[in-house]
């Protein structure tokens, strides 16, 4: 099989059946671009329900660009990765100021949008405006590197590089955007991560990593770096019917509004010493739970405190929120636990 029968083959199976997913049915760009940035870190089964609010919301770029950025986060909650919402909105307004509201149809004017890399700007330029870019997601390049028998270790500049030449040689120019859904399909329902279902794969007779007898243990990946834990107190400061959140500084879910916490201390006199050196004087009440995060490289494990307040002082970058205010606040996911019992405290 060359590689016009290999994007026949591959073309041929996706016509024959695929998921219905909903910006599939759109050739908008906008909507393409919306869902592709909400795809790179999440299923596509969990995000068509937050792709339908938030288009309902924010059917049009300029509906973005001129939203707050509150609001729109709120509208990501629950999807993580936050630094996605916030590039999309940026680049919303770049888009509406620089390009009259439409989004560019070149792969590099995409490219230099915030939050759009490579792969999204291929995925964009094929499947919204027909230009036969490459888009190479890890799905893709699972596939790639099974049907060719590619054993390098993946992750490097140099081997992206190759695998992404490798995929643009399969583009057609005729059909450049089924194309990239095609080989996506492929690598979400048919050479899947584990237990790929070769026997019924549209490939398969070509397929060297199945002929060599390895496709299971393809692409090669660099052993994966230890997850650090980091210990923190959260405390959720009451003062009458409101409680105190406050935004965070540091890089990971910054902006967002969380619990105010503390890293490795846990006695009640350190909590209480941690909030008075935020000019906040409150007493231990008691402890409320545990939550546990797993980011990429990270994990939280949080320890959750009840504190009771003398007063509702000003704090930088704080607010004293009642339980309705807490609801409506875009909280990351991190701290949903804690919102939780917060929230049954204050009914
Ligand atoms: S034959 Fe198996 S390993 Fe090869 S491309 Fe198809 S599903 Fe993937």
């Amino acid at each position: 099989m060359n590689d016009l029968e290999f994007t026949r083959s591959v073309l041929a199976w996706y016509d024959g059946g695929h998921r219905d997913l909903p910006w599939r049915l759109t050739k908008d760009p906008y909507r393409i671009w919306v869902s592709e940035i909400m795809l790179q870190q999440t299923r596509a089964e969990t995000v068509i329900s937050y792709y339908e609010r938030f288009l309902s919301r924010y059917p049009t770029v300029q509906d973005l660009a001129s939203g707050a950025e509150e609001e729109l986060l709120k509208y990501w909650e629950g999807l993580g990765y936050y630094t996605r919402a916030r590039s999309l909105h940026k680049a919303a307004r770049l888009i509406v100021s620089e390009y009259g509201g439409a989004l560019p149809a070149d792969v590099a004017a995409l490219r230099a949008l915030p939050g759009v890399g490579d792969y999204t700007a291929g995925a964009i330029a094929s499947i919204a405006f027909g230009i036969p870019a490459a888009a190479v997601d890890g799905n893709v390049e699972r596939v790639i590197c099974r049907y060719f028998g590619m054993e390098d270790t993946v992750g490097t500049p140099a081997v992206r590089r190759a695998i992404t030449e490798m995929t643009q040689a399969l583009v057609p120019h005729d059909r450049p955007g089924a194309f990239a859904n095609a080989m996506m399909e492929m690598g979400a329902v048919m050479c899947t991560p584990k237990n790929p279902k070769c026997l019924l794969c549209p490939v398969r007779e070509s397929c060297r990593g199945l002929a060599m007898g390895i496709a299971g243990e393809l692409p090669r990946k660099a052993k994966k770096k230890a997850q650090r834990v980091e210990k923190r107190a959260v405390l959720l400061v009451f003062c009458g019917n409101r409680v105190l959140i406050t935004k965070r500084k540091e890089k990971l879910l910054g902006g967002l509004f969380v619990f105010p916490d503390v890293l490795e201390k846990g006695t009640p006199a350190e909590l209480c010493a941690a909030l008075e050196e935020k000019g906040i004087r409150a007493a231990y009440d008691e402890p409320v739970g545990h939550a546990r995060h797993v980011f990429t490289h990270l994990i939280w494990e949080m320890d959750v405190h009840a504190l009771i307040a003398d007063e509702t002082v000003d704090v930088p970058d704080g607010q004293w929120v009642t339980r309705d205010e807490l609801q409506a606040l875009p909280l990351p996911t991190a701290v949903k636990a804690a919102r939780g019992w917060a929230m049954e405290r204050l009914e």
